[in-house]
């Protein structure tokens, strides 16, 4: 999955509006952050077979450190553990984790079964949804949307930036995906992982463009304006 785990980073802001869309894109994305680093070290491989499924010509032969169940359940404790300690009483660490942990969940529905267990299991995970290029675009398509729409009503721009840098950040994304599908298959395994590593130019990007929205919608905003009556003064 591509845009979908965006569109749980979104979500996300809602359940933890003083997290930063930048740190919840970062764990939505965090194994596959790391999956072209592990590439280029040659610890994991991937390689380029077209056809593979209908929706990415890519064959994950291996990828154990980044994509399986208990390497992502541990990044994920990781993840929040550090969360927690650089933003002390702020809130947010749980919802952080289930993020990182939602990237393994999407991934199962959509590869074929090629998402181990642990390292060195022979049991591998996946649903095959990237077998059908209609469901994909329709499900991840929505799962991206309903997101966008949820951050989007989460928060409101600050100033022209905040809703420039999110409309574009949503534009540019969708454009990348369906590139990544319609497009020509990528010319080696290594342009693979440095497309990869592109990924965290959104991570930058994302928190660029919270910096410039606040958590509250106008309507929230709305209620603030007129707050309840204080308690009558006594005379
Ligand atoms: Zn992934």
């Amino acid at each position: 999955m591509f845009i979908g785990h965006f569109g749980v980073a979104f979500a996300a802001k809602r359940v933890a509006p003083r997290t930063s869309l930048g740190t919840l894109v970062m764990a939505a994305q965090f194994v596959d952050l790391l999956w072209p680093m592990f590439l280029l070290l040659g610890v994991e491989r991937v390689m380029i077979s077209p056809g593979a499924t209908a929706v990415t010509p890519l064959d994950f032969i291996s990828y154990p450190f980044s994509h399986s169940l208990i390497a992502d359940l541990g990044w994920a404790c990781l993840f929040a553990g550090v969360y927690k300690v650089m933003n002390k009483g702020s809130g947010g660490a749980a919802c952080v984790w289930f993020v990182v942990m939602s990237h393994w969940l999407l991934d199962a529905i959509c590869h074929r079964p090629d998402l181990p267990l642990y390292p060195g299991s022979s049991t591998y995970i996946g649903f095959g949804l990237w077998n059908s290029r209609g469901w994909t675009i329709l499900i991840e398509g929505a799962i991206f949307l309903v997101g966008a729409r949820i951050y989007a009503r989460a928060t409101r721009p600050r100033n022209p930036f905040g809703s420039l840098a999110f409309r574009s950040f949503v534009a540019l994304l969708i454009l990348i995906y369906l590139i990544n599908i319609f497009g020509p298959p990528p010319p080696s395994e290594r342009a693979v992982a440095f497309e990869a590593l592109g990924l965290w130019v959104f991570v930058f990007w994302a928190y660029f463009l919270d910096r410039h929205r606040v958590a509250g919608s106008p309507r929230l905003q709305q209620i603030e304006l007129f707050p309840p009556p204080d308690e009558p003064q006594a005379p």
